[in-house]
């Protein structure tokens, strides 16, 4: 007999509204033994029977659920249906757009709580963050195999959150063959070298697709300061599109080596140019004290936020690196700035940006709002998978 997760009185209303978590404090009781990452139907308190998912004990998210229709049973075929239903959502997108990489499983909002397939030219890349998908592995691995039999699977499953799981960091060749150090990929009309093995994330920061495309209608002849930038996105996308000079700052050296292979790749001016490799919070400090200007400037720093206890200070982290760009920016220069912290409100973020530009004096417009590619969907109603949010502001003159 499958097991039973019980709910509290009255704790099923976000189940009724289809939202795809349980937290432990909804659980009365669990009937019937049951291990991590197995299935379990979902009850209300008068026995309702209300969706079926995968059992978590060490996670404060107690359930994930993988079905609310209670003949779909979980089994590899409903994996492969998933699976299937994802990658075919994917394929005009890939298709039309020149790209060679992009997400193909975005977990929660495609049905796949926890689950990651992130595709580079022929590499799968996954990555198993809950009980749930860490269980399925190998079922999951054989369906993608059977829906794309060349490609080589290599898992990435040594992300920080597996560990809110019970989980240890795993990362390895799944099926077919190990990739190479670096994966060449298609991005429009760009090219990028991406190192899924040891790069971040699953290799390169696919969710920023749309919003490097975005920086091409500000690149001519400006001068572009783009702030943690990695193996170059941001930066490649604006020499492509006849930027004077790009100064990319990252505090890794690896990741800058790759840009510059990048950047060759593309057959763009490496004169034009130049990587920094340096702390972003204190090179502001040194453009603003040397009285450096730019045209454009990009902030797209990494996580600040983990938690709801680092809010507060994430939020100076965001201010601080805010106020510095709008004292960098000549009148009439474009800030591209970004959090990726899911805990920080579209709204806060505003907010941080708005104070940012009142203590730099620095009269600015919002002329665009951003988020993640379409590969990165947001299930309506699970808002919690809107994490990254950006902003295009224009910076007018500075007031006294
Ligand atoms: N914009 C990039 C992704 C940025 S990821 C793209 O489109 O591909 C964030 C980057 O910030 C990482 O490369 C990391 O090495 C770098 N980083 C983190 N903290 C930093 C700091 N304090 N100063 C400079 N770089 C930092």
């Amino acid at each position: 007999m499958k097991a039973s997760v019980i709910l509290k009185n009255s704790r099923e209303k976000s189940l009724l509204r289809r939202h795809p978590w349980i937290f432990s404090g909804a659980v009365t009781k669990i009937i019937g033994s049951i291990q991590p990452g197995e299935t379990v139907d979902i009850l209300s308190s008068k026995g309702k029977w209300l969706a079926r998912g995968a059992y978590s004990p060490f996670s404060q998210i107690t359930v994930r659920v993988w079905t609310f229709d209670p003949d779909e049973d979980i089994s590899q075929e409903f994996f492969h249906a998933r699976l299937k239903q994802a990658f075919n959502s994917r394929s005009l997108l890939m298709k039309n757009n020149n790209l060679t990489a992009c997400r193909l499983v975005n977990a929660e909002p495609d049905g796949l709580p926890g689950l990651i397939v992130d595709r580079y030219a022929d590499f799968l890349v996954c990555q198993f963050l809950s009980a749930g998908a860490e269980h399925w592995k190998q079922e999951i691995a054989a369906c993608l195999k059977s829906l794309m039999p060349h490609a080589g699977i290599y898992e990435r499953s040594d992300a920080d959150v597996r560990e809110k799981e019970g989980l240890k960091p795993c990362a390895g060749v799944l099926s077919g063959q190990e990739p190479p150090e670096f994966v060449e990929i298609q991005e429009n009309d760009l090219y990028f070298l991406a190192d899924i093995r040891r790069g971040h994330k699953t290799g390169f920061y696919l969710d920023q697709r749309d919003n490097r495309a975005a920086l091409a209608e500000y690149a001519e002849n400006a001068e572009v300061l783009n702030c943690f930038a990695y193996t170059g996105g941001f930066g490649i996308y604006a020499l492509k599109h006849g930027a004077a000079k790009v100064t990319n700052i990252d505090s890794s050296a690896d990741a800058l080596a790759l840009c510059e292979r990048n950047i060759a790749l593309n057959d763009l001016d490496i004169a034009a140019a130049e990587n920094v490799e340096s702390d972003v919070f204190q090179i502001l400090r040194k453009y603003r004290d040397s009285r450096r200007q730019f045209d454009v400037i990009i902030l797209d720093p990494p996580k600040f936020a983990e938690s709801r206890g680092q809010l507060e200070r994430a939020a100076r982290g965001y201010k601080d690196i805010n106020l510095l760009a709008f004292k960098l920016l000549r009148p009439g220069g474009i800030l591209f700035t970004f959090s990726c912290s899911g805990l920080m409100t579209p709204e806060l973020f505003q907010k941080i940006v708005a104070d940012a530009a009142l203590d730099a004096k620095c009269e600015a417009q919002m002329i665009r709002q951003l988020g993640q590619a379409s590969d990165h969907p947001v299930a309506l109603n699970f808002p919690e998978g809107h994490y990254l949010k950006g902003m295009v502001c224009r910076a007018g003159n500075m007031f006294p």
